[in-house]
């Protein structure tokens, strides 16, 4: 029997759609290797959001060569967020890329022929999961915000929703097998918009976010909703009422601020300010006094000045963050910051700046 390796680096994203990948072959008699030397097809499902993880990628397809000698049927596939610069260095080392949303091509490859999910959006796949007691559900995948900093855009393309009826018929079924926590995934899933005649009800209205988690809160069932990632400037009043009053929707509130000076969030293309941020949390916790918020920072933005990054580090102050994710900028090629802006922040200073930031993780580590 043929066996399958996927190896998933980055987001939850890319995890719900190594699920879906495993579905495929699983389901053409394939069988799951938990070894990558022992595997007759490797994928690896790439993350370009960080330089870190694409070298990962690379020193990985070092040791390809030996395995391939060994093993004469071996085949190397890649897929995932991959920037077009890293697609030409790459193409001579695996024997296809494929774009994710193109899953059902990967069947017309000679190994898969047999697979019945020929021209079928990857999406309607349902995946095998890893853990069918917490569940990540993507919601809407790609991005049109165009932060100045990510690939995602780029390596993802355009937003896209799913159907409602598609998401609600998947938790339906998660329900029924016994799940107890969904993560509803998509780049940005506050701007997710399906038809509502899709669910049955009035014609030619769209369906929103919070339509959607009213929709999922009303399923039978005892289980927890979560939800990533969200955009501060798509918060809206609708949304936060919702998450006040949805029992099952979670109260950690993952909300990306990135840095603390507006003139920086203003070179991100964030479209919000300081200030906006401030306010949204302030509004949030009165609806919702219990909430607790986790945030993503980026230290050593090009330009950034001490002055600014203790800017950063005083909403840290304020807000009291239960989790942050802190990185180092890094110049991601084809992004609009890496085309107008020198990254002339020194490493040291960057790292410097990182460990100020995750001091705030490390104190809360000791309350705990
Ligand atoms: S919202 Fe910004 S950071 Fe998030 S995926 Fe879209 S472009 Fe990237």
């Amino acid at each position: 029997m043929l066996k399958y390796f996927i190896k998933t680096y980055g987001c939850q994203m890319n995890e719900s759609d190594s699920e879906r990948m495993a579905a495929v072959l699983e389901n053409i008699g394939y069988k799951k290797s938990d070894d990558l030397k022992k595997a007759d097809l490797i994928i690896f499902n790439m993350c370009a959001v960080r330089q870190t993880a694409v070298d990962r990628v690379h020193g990985q397809l070092k040791n390809i060569g030996k395995l391939k000698v060994k093993n004469k049927k071996l085949k190397v596939f890649l897929t995932g967020c991959i920037l077009d610069c890293d697609k030409k260095k790459l193409s001579e080392k695996v024997d296809l890329i494929f774009d994710i949303r193109d899953l059902d091509k990967i069947t017309n490859y000679e190994l898969l022929k047999n697979s019945k999910f020929k021209n079928y959006n990857y999406l309607k796949i349902t995946p095998k999961y890893k853990c069918e007691k917490t569940a990540f559900v993507p919601i809407m995948t790609g991005c049109d915000n165009f932060c100045s900093y990510c690939a995602v855009p780029y390596t993802r393309g355009r937003e896209y929703s799913r159907p409602a009826k598609d998401i609600l018929k998947e938790i339906h079924g998660l329900i029924k097998n016994g799940c107890e926590k969904i993560t509803l995934l998509g780049q940005n899933v506050n701007s997710y918009k399906s038809e509502k005649s899709e669910v049955g009800s009035r014609e030619s209205e769209i369906l929103n976010f919070s339509d959607l988690l009213k929709l999922i809160n009303n399923i039978k069932g005892e289980f927890k909703i979560d939800f990533l990632t969200s955009h501060p400037k798509d918060v809206s009043n609708e949304l936060i009422k919702t998450i006040a009053e949805c029992e099952k929707v979670s109260k950690n509130l993952h909300l990306p601020f990135q840095s603390g000076s507006s003139a920086m969030l203003k070179k991100m293309n964030r479209k919000y300010t300081r200030q906006d941020y401030l306010s949204l949390v302030k509004k949030i916790k009165k609806a919702t006094p219990e909430i607790k918020f986790s945030t993503d920072i980026i230290v050593g933005f090009p330009g950034e000045t001490k002055k600014q990054f203790e800017k950063t580090v005083s909403v840290v102050k304020k807000i009291n963050f239960d989790l942050i994710y802190v990185n180092k900028y890094s110049a991601r090629k084809g992004t609009a910051a890496e085309k107008l802006y020198k990254d002339d922040i020194s490493l040291k200073e960057k790292k410097s700046r990182w460990r100020i930031i995750d001091n705030f993780n490390k104190k809360k580590d000791v309350d705990r």
